[in-house]
């Protein structure tokens, strides 16, 4: 597949790939909306209650056990971004691994795959997802097969009205707007290359399309991470959130990608309550030491857009690669031996050096929720 980016600074597909229908639903009628699904079945009930299990035998003792499926997958829809964000591998073009976008096909294969269904999708990894045509598509058949979605967006995609459109279609269930600015100066202090005025006619076109189909869903979340130079902007974000139509703020933490002091002096908050690090010597540290314990081995996983699972997302390389959903199966991957290893090391205390960022059994770190809408 060879791609361009057009105006709005993401991708369109030059050769037609995935299934007919995602094409159709590019240029043709849009499919009617779907309604995000809102109880568990049984049987998700019943593999999430294994999944506990699992855990906890696990670390009573020390063995690795693995009973059903995952609950929640983060799938990754492209590693494309058209902004430049500095603690964004993909922004800063240093993602050490091979870039693309999942097909619909590849996405069903893995999908068609897990039984139960995950009870959640999370439609984000390193990129922009609604770079990747495909997205609402994909949505859709997650949905369908009874998953709640989420996606995490820089909202300028949605610029486009026909895009904004199939994503409110597509069953969506929540929005999360990426924003880390409540003007245009500040926005593009972080999102290098952005343009907030395509941001507020995103949110717009989502907010307009909602009202006139009459639906609830997606729910915009607007995620606000806290920078040195944004702190001022807090209430001008839940003026404009109001304005606009978006449900919710929540004004959260940074991670930083490099812990190297300058970084740290660059862009967090002096106030130590609205940072998650602390400065040891020439480090940035988090401010609590992990627990010692994760369950996201055993609860989740990551598939990145060509299928490699890795164990979460702090593994942006892919360096922990686990087997390939694609090729070799979801199913058989989340069983395998190699996957298996990884999880008795974590087990063991030997966590590899991307676990030192993590906040995994962290849940303490402050963010502030605010409901804009009823
Ligand atoms: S970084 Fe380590 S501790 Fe955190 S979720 Fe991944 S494997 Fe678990």
């Amino acid at each position: 597949m060879t791609e361009r980016a057009d105006g709005a600074g993401f991708a369109e597909p030059v050769a037609a790939d995935g299934a007919p229908a995602a094409a159709t639903e590019r240029s043709g009628t849009l499919p009617p909306p779907l309604q995000p699904r809102r109880r568990p079945t049984c049987a998700q009930l019943v593999n999430a209650g294994k999944l506990l299990g699992a855990v906890a035998a696990s670390y009573l003792t020390r063995r690795a056990f693995v009973w059903g499926a995952p609950a929640m997958l983060m799938v990754e829809p492209a590693t494309l971004c058209q902004l430049h964000c500095p603690h964004c591998p993909t922004g800063r073009g240093e993602l050490n691994r091979p870039g693309g976008r999942i097909s619909l096909a590849d996405f069903r294969r893995i999908w068609d795959s897990l039984r139960p269904p995950p009870l959640l999708l999370q439609l984000w990894n390193q990129g922009e997802p609604l770079v990747n045509p495909d997205t609402p598509a994909i949505i859709r058949h997650a949905v369908t097969a009874g998953t709640k979605v989420t996606l995490s967006t820089n909202v300028e995609p949605l610029v486009r009205e026909r895009l904004a459109e199939r994503i409110v279609r597509s069953g969506l269930h929540t929005l999360i707007l990426s924003l880390d600015g409540a003007t245009a100066e500040s926005h593009s202090a972080y999102r290098v290359g952005g343009d907030f005025t395509k941001v507020e006619r995103g949110i717009r076109n989502v907010v307009e399309t909602k009202r006139r189909l009459g639906l609830k869903h997606p729910r915009l979340q607007w995620q606000f991470l806290l920078f040195r130079h944004n702190l001022s902007e807090r209430k001008l974000a839940l003026r404009h959130a109001r304005s606009w139509g978006v449900d919710e703020v929540v004004f959260n933490t940074a991670q930083l990608e490099s812990l190297k002091r300058e970084q740290g002096e660059r862009w967090l908050p002096d106030d130590e309550n609205l940072r998650r690090y602390v400065l040891r010597g020439n480090r940035w540290e988090l401010k609590r030491r992990p627990r010692p314990f994760c369950t996201r081995i055993f609860a989740s996983a990551v598939v990145q857009w060509d299928g490699t699972v890795v164990p979460c997302c702090f593994d942006k390389d892919g360096r922990h690669s686990l087997g390939n959903a694609i090729s070799a199966g979801f199913p058989e991957v989340w069983r395998s031996g190699r996957y298996r290893a990884f999880r008795r090391r974590i087990l063991s205390g030997t966590r590899p050096e991307m676990c030192a960022n993590c906040t995994e059994g962290l849940n303490r770190l402050y963010a502030e929720t605010h409901r804009t809408r009823v």
